[in-house]
């Protein structure tokens, strides 16, 4: 199992999971021709595309790849109403959260608290291979363990320093969006999930949807390293990682 990351953060998101030789790609929140500077694996090659939600950073250019290599966009049927002007001539199959197959994959949606029409996370599993992607979440609930247990990778989301955001240039009405319950999960927040996700097996953690002004990647990977280091007696063997806004990082 390979992962790809595209690119993450609040300027676009893309993450291309290869199995067994099938690619798998959730989101696609660049433009076409960014996406081909960013990724050198043919886009013909892409089994499907998952899309969690409809926000810009996510879906911005599903249409356009979707449409031009003939590529099935799995989402919730609760997206249409937000985004099916955007997917016409798309080949749309809606999942409902419902456990379905790609090419031998097995994909298995889960709800988020996110402040869109509706968002989900996707956990693809085939044989012993396992990844889970959740990104843009307001917190972490116990479905959301229930769904990962054992999980070998997560792509976590670390999206914000507590007191970057606090003392930060957002307005007041836009850092209470971040930080509320249906908005982002901050280092912090993010430290704890992998610690418990750690704990029920999961092996790496790739911290992911850094934001720009209110996080760095060295502080979002030391405050869950630094937990981690405090309350596990942390294997060797488990590693943390970081995706990243600029930068394909294959991990
Ligand atoms: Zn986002
Ligand atoms: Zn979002």
């Amino acid at each position: 199992m390979k992962v790809i990351s595209l690119g993450s953060g609040s300027k676009g998101n893309a993450t291309l999971i290869e199995m067994d030789g099938k690619y798998i790609l959730i989101d696609q929140g660049f433009s076409l021709k960014e996406l081909s500077r960013r990724c050198d694996i043919s886009f013909k090659d892409f089994s499907a595309i998952l899309l969690t939600h409809e926000h810009s950073d996510h879906f911005l250019g599903v249409g356009a790849l979707s449409k031009d290599y003939s590529i099935p966009v799995y989402m919730p049927k609760a997206l249409d109403a937000v985004c099916s002007d955007r997917l016409l001539d798309c080949d749309v199959r809606y999942h409902n959260d419902v456990e379905f197959e790609v090419e031998g994959i097995k994909v298995s949606p889960f709800r988020l608290p996110h402040d869109a029409r509706y968002t989900v996370g996707y956990k693809l599993q085939k044989g012993e291979q396992s990844f889970a992607c959740v990104t843009d979440l307001g917190e972490a609930r116990e479905n959301l363990f229930d769904n990962l247990v054992g999980v070998d990778t997560v792509l976590l989301e670390s999206n914000y320093d507590e007191e970057m955001l606090k003392s930060g240039p957002y307005p007041e009405a836009l850092k209470r969006r971040v930080s509320g319950r249906l908005g982002h999960l901050s280092n912090q927040e993010s430290a704890k999930v992998s610690a418990r996700l750690i704990s029920k097996g999961t092996k790496n953690v790739i911290l992911a949807h850094l934001s720009e002004n209110n996080n760095v990647p060295e502080l979002a990977y030391d405050t869950t390293a630094k937990y981690l280091e405090k309350n596990l007696n942390c294997d060797v063997r488990i590693r943390l990682l970081v995706a990243e806004q600029d930068k394909v990082k294959i991990f």
